[in-house]
């Protein structure tokens, strides 16, 4: 069907669904662009499920999904991308930290043949300096790491219908949907966009689920922690060939070490450097585990009927 698919992860979001839902709609109306919205409530506890139902209610476009519990904005991404019907689909936040302008801008891009449409933040709103500078870390690792430029990547995308299909095809349970758009390829276009306020609520991270989401994601991404692994040993070989020599120097000229302090340091330097090493291996295993028990990615716990063509309301 020609027309947009628009996808909104809302966790606890209530007062913010009525404001994004009829700002899209009073624009993508004004804009004569075909749409639906489609509002995929992450496990709420806030109401924000009764104020999806509503718009549902008074709109036909409007499509809710509500999880049975948290499970992350990646995954409630690809539940919504699942269920879009329309050629062109567009991931957005629901704080309008997105601007709708820029919505309708990457729609006329796509309409002239692009593939995959992404917003890129030119500037970052209120965020603060740590934030900043550990979100720019991470996405400098990432882009290094899959050799893929992924600074200033954001989740506010605009794809067409095959870029959809295809991603829906992957089989990894830990999707992570920033990394796997650059992954896939694709005929892009970038639309530089200003990060504006959250108009309503409050930001969903906070610094442990920050951290905790950066380590998933490198992990679910790359290997190359594996190889620190082996760095790491290559250059505990070194120093002990380097040790080994000079200590049999000593020996032979019959000087040998009174050597507790060295031993003891080599001892926690080894040991340290092997801890670490299992943990990171840890680490894959545990990632390598759940993957292989192919769990839903996510579990539908209700949903708003879908009004079909000619269907009376
Ligand atoms: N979100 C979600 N599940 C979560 C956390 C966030 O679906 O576990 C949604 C949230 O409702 C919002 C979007 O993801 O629509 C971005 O979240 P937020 O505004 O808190 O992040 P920030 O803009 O601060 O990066
Ligand atoms: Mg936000």
């Amino acid at each position: 069907m020609k027309g947009l698919s628009v996808v909104l992860p809302a966790y606890n979001e209530r007062e913010m669904i009525p404001i994004i839902s009829r700002e899209l709609t009073r624009r993508l109306e004004q804009e004569k662009i075909s749409y639906e919205l489609i509002f995929v409530s992450d496990g709420s506890s806030d109401g924000t499920w009764e104020e999806i139902e509503r718009e549902a209610d008074e709109n036909s476009r409007v499509l809710g999904l509500e999880f049975s519990r948290n499970f992350g904005k990646d995954s409630a991404i690809f539940a919504g991308m699942a269920q879009a019907r329309m050629d062109a689909v567009a991931v957005m936040d629901c704080d309008l930290q997105h601007p709708v302008d820029t919505l309708v801008s990457m729609y006329r891009i796509w309409e002239n043949g692009s593939e995959i449409v992404e917003g890129v933040k030119a500037y970052r709103g209120e965020e603060n300096f740590f934030y900043r500078k550990g979100a720019g870390w991470f996405y400098h690792i990432l882009s290094r790491a899959l050799k893929l430029d992924m600074e200033d990547a954001s989740d506010f995308k605009l794809m067409d219908r095959k870029v959809v299909d295809s991603l829906l095809k992957m089989s990894e349970r830990h999707l992570f949907f920033r990394g796997i758009s650059a992954w896939a390829g694709y005929r892009k276009t970038q639309v530089k966009y200003e990060v504006a306020e959250r108009a309503a609520g409050k930001s969903k991270w906070n610094w442990s689920s920050l951290i905790a989401y950066g380590f998933q994601n490198i992990v679910a991404f790359t290997t190359v922690p594996l190889q620190f692994v082996t760095v790491g040993g290559l250059i505990c070989f070194l120093g002990s060939v380097a040790l080994g020599i000079y200590s049999l120097i000593r020996y032979f000229q019959g000087q040998a070490v009174e050597g507790y302090t060295t031993i003891l340091m080599v001892l926690l330097i080894i040991g340290s450097a092997i801890m670490i090493s299992l943990g990171i291996i840890g680490f894959y295993m545990g990632k390598i585990y759940d993957e292989v028990r192919r769990r839903p990615r996510y579990l539908i716990s209700r949903m708003t009927h879908r009004q079909e063509k000619g269907e009376k309301t």
